[in-house]
């Protein structure tokens, strides 16, 4: 248990989960709504999610995608047209049956996501091969009335970005659906530092109504799995069900080829219990709302005008720099407490300034990633061109160590297996199992039954050579991840 003067956070090894709420709580990450399952996210949570967003944004422009914004009410019997989607989704929806006094002529479903609805609207512009690929995106919030509900990682209603495509062809569809995940896969290595492993769902676990699911998966701080982002190769699906058809260079109408991908709020669950310890959050400094926190530190008030300068001046220069700083020089906290509070808030890289060092010219660094003294660096020059550089060149330094800290972790909790027992061993001590599998899907829900796990994905990364499989004994072509998930 950590104590701070007025907040308590349980200890990961305690209970993961009072430790994450205890987290998302006291950082003031995000607070319940009065519905069941919802959530408020506050401005420092929200923070997290616009930088998630602004580096995903400019990569989706770069590949081609427009932003724009679907309805969020859909006629029910859009949802009814995709027999397999219907099937997947009709336990988690809202309707809305009473509009301004009256019953509706037809029931309105609250966006769960938005196939349906982009499908509809395709129909209308695409007409000719001239017209695809016709690539878009929007940014939204969605409603899936979850049953089981935590705070980012699922909610009743949630915010995501969903990208929809149509293309001419199978393959430029497939390209597309790799291209996305290949985007989420080096987002969530080199913004979140998280090593996620990116493959294939089976079919058991695939998108209701698509053809392949393509999707990222990252081991939390308590080895369990979270699907941290999406790809669907639609196939032609949804075209079929909504005759989106398109005219080819011989006059031939044929159905488009589509493509949907997600990364929701789940994300920042996905941040925090990745790199948080028993002091709280800790942020890697891609995404983190705030790089550097500087702490003045005075006694006499006579000091505290040269600290407070000296501080402002240490400011300015980061900032004018374009690094994340944020100077705490409230007179109502006292520097420790002030340590602990935004060590807890994750701050990467914390400054502390005072009397002394104003006189040397120097200030103090600490990284958030190596606790106490070993973390501690006295005497950095305040010298601009030096500051700079050695928090350019430490914020740097704390995103690699936090992605080759999660990989190290990740890597000494997969077991390869090559039988079942061997599966429910790797399982029942809480670890992941990778192993040659081509079994039926029956025999994957009896995994999910007897252990608990599900498969992952079937890894794009695969071991060379002739497999068999784990639970048949037959030829296998590929290995799987099994593990328990979120
Ligand atoms: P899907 O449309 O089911 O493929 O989901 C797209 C993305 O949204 C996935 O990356 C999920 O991780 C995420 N997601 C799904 N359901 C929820 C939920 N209830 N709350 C937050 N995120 C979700």
């Amino acid at each position: 248990m950590s104590n701070y003067p007025d907040r308590v956070i349980t200890s990961q090894s305690q209970d993961f989960n009072a430790w994450y709420l205890d987290v998302i709580a006291n950082a003031e990450l995000a607070d319940y709504g009065p519905v069941r399952g919802t959530m408020v996210i506050r401005p420092y949570g929200y923070a997290i999610w616009e930088a998630i967003q602004e580096f995903l944004n400019v990569k989706f422009k770069e590949t081609g995608h427009s932003n724009m914004y679907f309805p969020q009410f859909i006629p029910y019997s859009f949802i009814e047209k995709e027999a397999s989607h219907v099937e997947g989704f009709s336990p988690e929806l809202a309707l809305v049956t009473i509009g301004g006094g009256k019953e509706l002529e037809e029931k309105l479903v609250v966006r769960p996501t938005s196939e349906t609805i982009v499908n509809h609207m395709f129909t209308q512009w695409i007409h000719s091969y001239r017209d695809l690929p016709l690539m878009v995106n929007q940014w939204a919030n969605v409603t899936r009335w979850e049953m089981r509900t935590k705070p980012f990682i699922r909610t009743l209603e949630f915010l995501w970005q969903e990208g929809h495509t149509a293309h001419a062809t199978p393959e430029e569809a497939e390209n597309e659906a790799i291209q996305m995940i290949n985007i989420y896969t080096k987002f969530a290595y080199e913004q979140a530092a998280i090593p996620v492993i990116a493959g294939r769902k089976s079919r058991v676990e695939t998108f209701a109504g698509a053809s392949k699911t393509y999707t990222i998966e990252a081991m939390m701080g308590d080895r369990k799995a979270l699907q941290a982002g999406t790809s669907h190769n639609l196939g032609q699906n949804f075209s079929r069900a909504f005759g989106t058809q398109f005219t080819d260079e011989n006059g031939q109408r044929l159905h488009v080829w589509q493509t949907s991908w997600a990364i929701s709020t789940r994300f920042v669950g996905g941040i925090i219990m990745t790199h948080g310890d028993d002091a709280g959050l800790m942020l890697p400094p891609r995404l983190a709302p705030i790089q550097v926190i500087i702490i003045p530190i005075w006694k006499k008030d006579a000091e505290k005008m040269e600290v407070l300068n000296a501080a402002s001046s240490v400011k300015e220069v980061l900032q004018t720099a374009g690094v994340q700083v944020k100077l705490d020089d409230s007179d109502l906290r006292t520097p420790g407490w002030k340590f602990n509070f935004w060590e807890m808030k994750g701050v990467p890289l914390r400054i502390e300034i005072g009397p002394r060092d104003v006189s040397s010219r120097s200030v103090v660094i600490s990284r958030r990633d190596i606790p106490g003294k070993q973390g501690k660096v006295f005497g950095i020059s305040m010298e601009p061109s030096i500051l700079l550089a050695y928090v350019k060149d430490k914020l740097d330094e704390i995103q690699s160590s936090l992605l080759g800290q999660a990989t190290s972790f990740r890597d000494s909790n997969i077991v390869d297996v090559s039988s079942y027992d061997e599966l429910k061993l790797a399982i029942s001590q809480g670890k992941w199992a990778r192993g040659p599998w081509s079994a039926s899907d029956e025999d994957e829900l009896k995994v999910k039954e007897e252990t608990g796990a599900t498969i992952r994905c079937f890894p794009f990364q695969q071991p060379q050579g002739i497999k068999t499989c784990l639970m048949t004994g037959n030829p296998a072509e590929e290995v799987a991840i099994f593990a328990k998930s979120y």
